[in-house]
């Protein structure tokens, strides 16, 4: 037995890409030199995962527009967005540094994803010798497309919900089915849910259980089995080197959060101020047992946000400190979030895109490195064949 490591998901997008998206955005290149840009970001991302050691990767998200929108629109400035929305919808999160990012509006229904997952993962699996995985984004996150009060004229959030949560299980299910390991559910909207920021008013509307309940509706559409194999993703954000939610007390959102039935959890920690507290409340919290799956804790062991690389002895002593209140069997490590969540992010902390793509690299090497040598210091190599 060993720890298992496995990353969120996206990496930033190469300086170049992001220029290929911005002439898309302006009509100044065609769809298919956009693709080619994307294509070789997917390969080098893969290239450059697969030689830190780590046991499964993912192509960088660089096709995605964001975690977010991207069954909604091929660029983050909304360039082909689907049918039956307007861009001016809800802010999703203002960040500390003041920037915001917002979603789409509902306008009408049916609601009905224009791309899915699998649709980039497709194009993507065939450049990778290793497992690979694949993020989505949860319905919690997508709920926020309907306008927060009253109803659409002929489309009530019943039925969207309905539509909803039927779009979500297929962007799970066709993930698994062109060839993904794993499934991780992006969930960074539980946190912010717990923070009552009157700029953006869905926040203070106790939101979280039920985003709980439905995310758990779709969820429990999946044997235990498909269970073990899916996550959930939670962080106070990472965009432009900035968060929305650290000041949320994790006591506030972490009950709720493994109320969820999936087989397993990516959790920021690295960037937290007091961690053994948290790795108290995840051993506390967590469950053997939820509905047939051992819920199975990936703790955050590299802060995506900060330029200074994790040593390997660092990621060690932090799994081996929380296997003091998590049960080993059921520990992981992780990145507290994604690299580049959103396509279009100079990573100013950084200095630029192209060299956080080169740290995000140094980091993940350090967290396989450091997670494999805490497996050692925990006894856990001695039965390895
Ligand atoms: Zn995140």
């Amino acid at each position: 037995m060993s720890i298992p490591t496995e990353n969120v998901g996206s990496l930033p997008r190469p300086a170049a890409l992001q220029t290929a998206i911005a002439d898309y955005d302006a009509g100044k290149i065609t769809k298919a030199q956009l693709e080619r840009e994307q294509d070789k970001a997917c390969r080098d991302s893969i290239e450059r995962m697969e030689a830190t050691g780590a046991p499964i990767v993912s192509d960088g998200e660089q096709r995605a527009s964001s975690f977010a929108t991207y069954p909604l629109a091929d660029t983050l400035a909304g360039t082909g967005l689907a049918a039956n929305l307007a861009a001016d919808g809800q802010y999703f999160a203002i960040f500390t540094d003041g920037h915001h990012r917002q979603l789409p509006r509902l306008t009408g229904g049916p609601f009905r994803y224009k791309t899915y997952a699998a649709d980039y993962l497709k194009k993507s699996i065939g450049m990778a010798r290793k497992p690979m995985k694949q993020a989505v984004i949860a319905p919690s996150m997508l709920s926020l497309l309907y306008p927060l009060d009253g109803e659409l004229k002929g489309y009530s959030r019943e039925q969207f919900l309905a539509d909803l949560c039927d779009e979500c299980e297929r962007d799970i299910r066709k993930a698994f089915e062109v060839g993904a390991k794993r499934v991780s559910v992006d969930f960074t909207e539980g946190r912010l849910a717990c923070r009552n920021d009157p700029r953006n008013p869905w926040t203070g509307r106790k939101m979280l259980e039920h985003f709980i309940e439905l995310n758990n509706r779709v969820l429990d559409r999946f044997t235990a089995a498909e269970r073990v194999n899916i996550g959930i993703h939670t962080c106070p954000g990472g965009d432009c080197d900035s968060t929305h939610s650290a000041d949320v007390d994790y006591a506030d959102l972490l009950p709720s959060m493994f109320q969820m039935n999936a087989g397993y959890f990516l959790i920021q920690l690295a960037s937290e101020r007091d961690r053994e507290r948290v790795y108290q409340l995840i051993g506390k919290h967590s469950r053997a047992d939820a509905n047939g799956v051992p819920q199975v804790c990936f703790i955050g062991v590299i802060n995506p946000l900060d330029p200074e690389v994790e040593t390997p002895e660092q990621v060690r002593d932090e799994l081996v400190l929380a296997a003091k209140h998590i049960p080993v069997e059921r520990l992981g490590s992780t990145d507290d979030c994604g690299f580049s969540p959103f396509s279009i992010d100079v990573k100013p902390k950084h200095g630029s895109p192209d060299v956080a793509r080169d740290i995000a690299f140094q980091k993940i090497a350090s967290r396989v490195e450091g997670t494999a040598m805490a497996a050692q210091q925990l006894g856990l190599m001695a039965e390895a064949r």
